[in-house]
């Protein structure tokens, strides 16, 4: 792209991870014109910690920040703590953003990054003011002054988000049930040994875990001060049975849901997220988007599947900014995790749902899965997930990007490092 065809304005919605990586890439890469970065919460912050050490107190809000206030003076980038209301896009004008204060902003290009959205609880009495869920900074502190010794507390939800919490809470001493529609959450992630083994950590850490699906959450009238059970979550067993669970506080970390709202009612393609290419193009010219919002199109017609992780919003944040200016988008191959519970570290890289005609191997040390290998039918790996082991995902990434065939007795044998099957 020539100077000339370079945006001579960015104006990036979201100062999320990915909001954040699209600004500070552009002008590492040297984009000299205006940028503006909006977001009604202000600095921008990263979140993984808000349900690791931040919701346990070991970190506070200044650890949180993705770069110091100074840098956006040093580096000309105007924060704007505003939410945008709306986007619209003529096709003969520069996309306008209308704030909700009523200004508006224009730019040469514009950077969605909104994230998600907790998804909501369907069930009756789910979407109570008080089920607590976690997203942003405030999500965390009144989660945080929450959790203390002896609190009820109920965690709907298995998955990374939802094991963490339940993590958290036992580490202030609460007293945590776990509901979880399955009994080996996180299995596409991690494979089932280790998806057993980690919804596993739970009970041996005293939460009570329940399996089974909410229907229901029946709360006592906040005027009803002598109510002893504000809550009382109903659970169907998977043989049919009901049961219920008392809470003094309910967490709900179902999921998320991309926030599309801004992108649909522009009019951008979406289709269980934000539709973009490879380097972020969205359906309009001007118009990018990244971070947990977006859905790759694998081809012009067939939507990718979207890794909503900390690691893929922020390459796609980056490799935004290097299609606004018109350069090359790097080929980030599998996408990359991890996760904190009960002490222990989990990573993941690829998809470890097993291929048609593949395998997983899994690698034990004296009878404890330490890693488990997805691996297609030519043997090929195609993912890896670890615990406590993060050079053996860190080696299965490189195996993956080059696609190597690995020989699966030795990818089993602990006493073979993973990185020595890098040379096939
Ligand atoms: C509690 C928690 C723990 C996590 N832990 C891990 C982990 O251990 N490992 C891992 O790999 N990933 C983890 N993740 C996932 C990771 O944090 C997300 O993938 C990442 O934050 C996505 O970045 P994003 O910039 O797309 O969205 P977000 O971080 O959600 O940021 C989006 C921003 O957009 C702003 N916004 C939304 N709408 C508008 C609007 N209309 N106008 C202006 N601004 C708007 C929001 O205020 C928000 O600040 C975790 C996520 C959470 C919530």
């Amino acid at each position: 792209m020539t100077d000339a065809a370079r945006p001579g304005s960015v104006l990036v919605v979201g100062g999320g991870v990915a909001g954040f990586a699209a600004v500070r890439e552009l002008r590492r890469r040297g984009f000299e014109g205006e940028l503006t970065l909006v977001d009604p919460e202000g600095l921008p912050y990263d979140r993984p910690p808000l349900s690791k050490e931040f919701l346990t107190g070991d970190a506070d809000a200044h650890r949180l920040l993705l770069a110091p206030p100074a840098w956006f003076a040093e580096h000309r980038v105007a924060l704007v703590a505003r939410r945008v209301e709306r986007l619209e896009l003529d096709d003969d004008a520069r996309p306008r953003a209308v704030l909700d204060d009523g200004a508006v902003l224009t730019a040469d290009a514009v950077v969605l990054a909104p994230g998600g959205r907790p998804r909501p609880l369907a069930v009756p009495g789910g979407d109570h003011l008080d089920v607590a869920v976690l997203r942003t900074r405030a999500d965390a502190e009144r989660l945080a002054a929450r959790l203390h010794v002896g609190a009820r507390v109920t965690v709907i939800g298995g998955g990374f988000t939802g094991a963490e919490v339940a993590s958290a809470a036992r580490a202030a001493l609460a007293e945590v049930t776990l509901v979880s529609a399955s009994a080996a959450p996180a299995l596409a992630a991690v494979g089932p040994a280790l998806a057993a083994r980690l919804h596993g950590m739970h009970a041996a850490h005293g939460v009570d875990v329940l399996e089974g699906a909410v229907t229901g959450i029946d709360h006592a009238d906040a005027a009803d001060s002598a109510a002893d059970v504000p809550h009382t979550v109903h659970v169907r067993r998977p043989d049919g049975s009901e049961t219920s669970v008392t809470a003094d506080l309910v967490v709900a970390a179902v999921g998320i849901v991309p926030d599309t709202a801004l992108a649909e009612a522009a009019g951008l393609a979406v289709d269980g997220g934000i539709l973009v290419d490879a380097a972020g193009r969205t359906s309009h010219p001007a118009v990018f988007a990244a971070g947990d919002a977006v859905r790759r199109r694998r081809t012009d017609t067939v939507p990718a599947h979207a890794a909503r992780h900390w690691e893929p919003a922020l390459h796609s944040g980056q490799d935004v900014a290097a299609a606004i200016l018109g350069e090359d988008v790097s080929d980030r191959g599998a996408p990359w995790f991890w996760s904190d519970r009960h002490g222990v570290h989990v990573e993941g890289v690829g998809l470890m749902l097993p291929v048609p005609g593949g395998r997983i191997v899994d690698r034990s040390v004296r009878g404890t899965v330490v890693a488990s290998f997805a691996l297609d039918a030519a043997g090929r790996m195609t993912g890896a997930a670890s615990v406590d082991d993060p050079m053996a995902v860190k080696a299965a990434r490189r195996i993956i990007d080059r696609g190597i065939v690995v020989d699966p007795d030795r990818l089993a044998d602990p006493d073979v490092p993973v990185k020595a099957l890098l040379r096939g």
